[in-house]
């Protein structure tokens, strides 16, 4: 599949055209980071460019739904996004945010295991991971580790390979993302499970999703599952480019754009 090859303007972009036929049944699902927002050196740097966000609450006017999955926490995406009425679901789908809502939901199958990625974590040598240049986010039920920018990443990264092995051994599982380990409790969440948990709201029959990195792969299996199962009549899978992209992502995705900038302005052809 070449880049953008089915998304140019002159009747080619026929997957997009399904869902401008009836946006009141369509839904468009994004990532956030990498996918909207431009990856840079620390998440908190991260800056969702304000046309995006602009698009994202003309879409919704229009659309059934519109909605960010999300690695970070579901207030913090949406904080970043800016956008109060639209739909989040964060930390990978375990919190669930809809329009109005002052507080996430957390996936009820966490019950008891809300700590455990933390007391794991706690346990590790905190200045010895300071010294790889493995910085720890704390996202709640999940923890993660970042190496962007360690002066040794190789090192940083096996460091985190032996982390991910203990965490295995006990009740967590290890997740890896664009230079970042996740731990998270084992059950429940999953972009597959956002991205359920988000269209089960009534009359929605077609969707797209964009994503960037290994986790968004389970959204696309995902959507792929409910289009089989007849729930959806047309899914489209847009896979976000970057040099950091993992293989399977281009191999997965029905339609590839370069970059947030080539995201940007599908979601510019799909407010049109
Ligand atoms: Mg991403």
């Amino acid at each position: 599949m070449s880049l953008e090859s089915e998304t140019g303007a002159g009747g080619k972009d026929a997957p997009l055209d399904r869902l401008r036929a009836d946006p009141r049944r369509a839904a468009i699902l994004t990532d956030v980071d990498g996918t909207l927002a431009p990856i840079v050196e620390q998440p908190e740097q991260a800056v969702v460019p304000a046309r995006a966000s602009e698009l994202l609450e003309a879409l919704n006017r229009d659309f059934g739904l519109v909605g960010c999955i999300s690695g970070r926490q579901a207030l913090e995406a949406r904080r970043l996004v800016g956008v109060d009425g639209i739909a989040y679901a964060g930390n990978h789908g375990l919190e669930l945010l809809m329009p109005g809502d002052e507080q996430p939901q957390l996936d009820p199958a966490l019950a008891g295991q809300e700590r455990s990625a933390a007391e794991f974590i706690a346990a590790l040598d905190a200045a010895a991971l300071a010294s790889l240049g493995l910085r720890l986010e704390d996202k709640g039920p999940i923890q993660s580790l970042h190496w962007r920018g360690a002066a040794d990443e190789h090192r940083a990264k096996a460091r985190a390979h032996e982390i991910a092995a203990e965490a295995g051994r006990t009740k967590l599982e290890p997740r890896w993302g664009r230079k970042v380990l996740e731990l998270r409790p084992i059950g429940g969440g999953g972009k597959d499970a956002a991205v359920a948990a988000l269209l089960a709201a009534d009359g929605v029959s077609a969707a797209i999703y964009a994503g960037d990195d290994r986790t968004d792969l389970d959204a696309f299996r995902r959507l792929r599952e409910l289009r089989d199962e007849g729930e959806l009549k047309s899914a489209v899978c847009v896979g976000v480019v970057s040099a950091e992209a993992p293989p399977e992502l281009a191999e997965e995705a029905d339609l590839l754009v370069d970059g947030p900038s080539g995201w940007l302005a599908m979601l510019e052809a799909l407010a049109e």
